[in-house]
């Protein structure tokens, strides 16, 4: 096992923009590292110069503290599991195991013994004589698993090795090899589009946006301090409301009433004209079911729901209102690069499914501000 280093790590592809853009991250021994960010940040690049598969333009990838930019991908000792595990279909699942060894020319009582032993901690061993046809699609997520523990490989890397699978496959996928790799203690870097394999997996998680990182961290900081609109928006489902305020003399003005933060979200807003109040959806509650002890601690509005979503442990209400039309343009902007509804001009209220808040009615929801963010929409920085 081994912990992994990049310093300033850049690739261009020809003279274009850098697909992978100054990347500096340290991945522990052991550690279990997500990449994750929309298609086309380079996350897969960077996975790619890792393994070697991708020569590096400038920067140093360490692996076991040793530099590796020149090393060939078969000395690295990692091991890659792509999206279609590439098993061999004629050989049994023994001998797709065994293969690694069988290169190496590893002596048969040896070769049996670490396959025996890999099995055994895949729970494979019934399996063993199948051919890969025969296997359901964990099952052969297993054995190539199975193929980079027999040879001690160093890391495993994933690139989006769950994206063809049906929704519930992909989560008792995803179970498992959670279980696996805390089992195995093997350092591990796992590359997704998907934020809620981001979220489940990885001890940390590495936010990337057109090649540059924005943001590494556990994934309970990153839903709570995501550091940009960015991440704000990309982590978290439904995403994160973006509500646009006018900063006055000692209020902000929003769509749904003025605001004044509480101290524990104060920020400084010199100089600053409009910023954008960030709230989860589980931030809103029904107003009827806050106690008067905690309501000054929120806004109380009354909000025109527009559809429910009832999905039994809790539901969704949905608020459209009107922003100013630069704001609209500049969310709309940064909504088709998230691809997501975040910017839309509406909220996405998160009740308790006990709430009896009716659809096209207006009613009054109330919003815990101690939980607010307040971003620049001009850098996309968190400010608070
Ligand atoms: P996806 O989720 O769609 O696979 P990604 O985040 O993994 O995306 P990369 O595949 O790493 O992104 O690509 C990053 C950028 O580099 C993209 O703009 C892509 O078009 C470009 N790119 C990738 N491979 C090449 C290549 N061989 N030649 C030229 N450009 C490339």
């Amino acid at each position: 096992m081994a912990a992994i280093t990049m310093n300033n790590i850049i690739k261009k592809y020809g003279d274009g923009f850098p697909a992978v853009n100054d990347v500096s991250l340290d991945i522990a021994d052991g550690e279990f590292m997500i990449l994750v960010g929309p298609s086309g940040c380079g996350k897969s690049t960077l996975l790619r110069m890792i393994v070697g598969l991708e020569d590096i333009t400038s920067g140093e990838m360490l692996i076991g503290g040793e530099r590796v930019n020149e090393k060939a991908p078969r000395d690295r000792n990692l091991a890659m599991v792509f999206q279609n595990y590439a098993l061999y279909p004629h050989l049994t699942v023994y001998e797709n195991i065994a293969f690694p060894l069988r290169l190496q020319k590893t002596s048969d009582t040896e070769v049996k013994e670490r396959v025996n032993q890999a099995a055994e901690l895949l729970e494979l061993t019934e399996h063993l004589e199948r051919k890969p046809a025969n296997l359901s699609g964990g099952q052969r997520q297993r054995v190539a698993m199975g193929r980079a523990i027999v040879r001690n490989a160093q890391a495993f890397l994933f690139d989006e090795p769950l994206s063809n699978l049906d929704a519930k496959l992909r989560g008792q996928m995803r179970t498992e090899i959670s279980r696996l790799q805390k089992r195995l203690g093997i350092t591990t870097v796992y590359v997704t589009h998907d934020q809620v394999e981001a979220m489940t997996l990885g001890d940390r998680v590495a936010v990337l946006r057109k090649g540059l990182l924005q943001q590494v961290a556990s994934p309970r900081e990153l839903y709570e301090n995501p550091v940009n609109l960015f991440v704000a928006g990309f982590i978290g489902s439904p995403p994160m409301n973006f509500i646009p305020a006018t900063v006055g003399e000692d209020a902000l003005h929003t769509p749904f009433g003025d605001v004044t933060l509480p101290e524990s979200r104060s920020v400084d807003l010199a100089g600053k004209d409009v910023v954008l109040l960030g709230a989860r959806p589980e931030s809103f509650e029904d107003a009827a079911v806050v106690s008067d002890t905690v309501r000054d601690h929120g806004l109380t509005f009354d909000a025109n729901i527009d559809v429910i979503e009832w999905l039994g442990n809790e539901q969704y209400a949905y608020v459209p209102y009107d922003a100013p039309e630069d704001i609209r343009n500049q969310l709309a902007e940064l909504e088709r690069e998230l691809d997501s509804e975040a910017m839309r001009t509406q909220l996405v209220v998160s009740l308790d499914a006990t709430s009896r808040i009716e659809e096209a009615s207006v009613s009054a929801l109330w919003l815990d501000l101690r939980k607010v963010h307040v971003f620049d929409p001009s850098t996309g920085e968190n400010l608070t």
